[in-house]
């Protein structure tokens, strides 16, 4: 079935990496709608990318954002003040209009990398800011765009269906278009296990044709990425689990991760360039401590799981 959409994809050029951060462009019959914004230090790049397209900054009225990662939100605020609409989860809508306390718990992680990784990260109005929930659909454009409720990578999350795709964010994983290698990006303070893979087959019984996560583009074979996935979800949960109840060191499990997901992208034939690739956008250190997170938080539950 061809929709009555055209699909545009903006490489953002992430850290100067080709294919690591998209910004979709949704031409629709009345308009557009970009999903995703990228972060305000690839700015420049998505204005360049509108532009090859034949649009201007003004053209870009509506904008869904899967959730408020700086990689994928963190310019939103730029472009709400230059009067586009922003559609989020009703949990990360309060977070773009006053960014203050996600600017400093950010900071706390990425110190003076925090600007030339994120750029400048600004309120957005809140008159130009739409909570999201559940099962609500967006008409922009002469498009209509369905919200699913996605969680498990961050709790604010929604994957986006149009017609016969899904934008997926970070929810189905990662996969970048020259390396054969499904990824899950498992950072503080939100990584759930359960949750993920709940929301996995949630994404898998969507009745779409093809999906597209933020880092990158589109992935034809739902079924078998999803499925990979989904192993992945569970294995990395167990690599960290079963170090941690050996009493291993944050530092240490760091080092056994790293060399777990290299020795996993060489065998999948991804030369040094394709490891730089994933790791830019998927630093490691951030999946054990979001993983990390979670086990500690459950072992506190009555009766847990440890
Ligand atoms: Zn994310």
């Amino acid at each position: 079935m061809t929709g009555k959409y055209k699909l545009h994809t903006i490489d953002l050029h992430f850290q100067g990496l080709a294919e690591t951060i998209a910004s979709y462009v949704v031409e629709g019959p009345d308009g557009l709608a970009m999903i995703e914004t990228g972060p305000g230090s690839t700015l420049e790049n998505a204005l360049a990318g509108l532009a090859e397209l034949g649009f201007k900054p003004a053209d870009v009225q509506h904008i869904l954002l899967t959730h408020i990662h700086f990689d994928h939100a963190g310019a939103a605020g730029w472009w709400a003040q230059q009067g586009a609409h922003i559609y989020v989860h009703h949990f990360g809508a309060p977070h773009l209009i006053t960014p203050e306390k996600l600017i400093a718990s950010a900071s706390r992680i990425y110190g003076e990398q925090m600007g030339p990784l994120w750029g400048d990260i600004l309120p957005a109005p809140a008159e130009n800011v739409t909570a999201l929930y559940d099962g609500d659909q967006i008409e922009v454009g002469g498009l209509t765009f369905i919200a699913h409720e996605t969680p498990g990578h961050a709790r604010h999350h929604h994957v986006y269906q149009l017609e016969d795709i899904a934008f997926t964010g970070d929810a189905a994983g990662i996969l970048l278009p020259k390396f054969n290698l499904p990824d899950i990006p498992a950072p503080p303070p939100e990584f759930d296990l359960e949750v993920w893979l709940d929301t996995v087959d949630r994404i898998g019984a969507l009745p779409v044709e093809a999906i597209y996560p933020t880092h990158y583009g589109r992935i034809p074979h739902k079924e078998s990425h999803l499925a990979t996935i989904k192993q992945l979800l569970r294995e990395s949960a167990l690599f960290v689990k079963e170090r941690m109840d050996d009493g291993m060191n944050r530092e240490t499990l760091i080092d056994e991760y790293t060399q777990w997901n290299r020795e996993r992208a060489q065998q999948a034939g991804l030369s040094e360039e394709g490891i730089l690739h994933y790791e830019t956008v998927n630093p490691l250190y951030m999946s054990v401590d979001g993983i990390m997170r979670y086990w500690r938080k459950r072992k506190e539950w009555p009766g847990g799981n440890k």
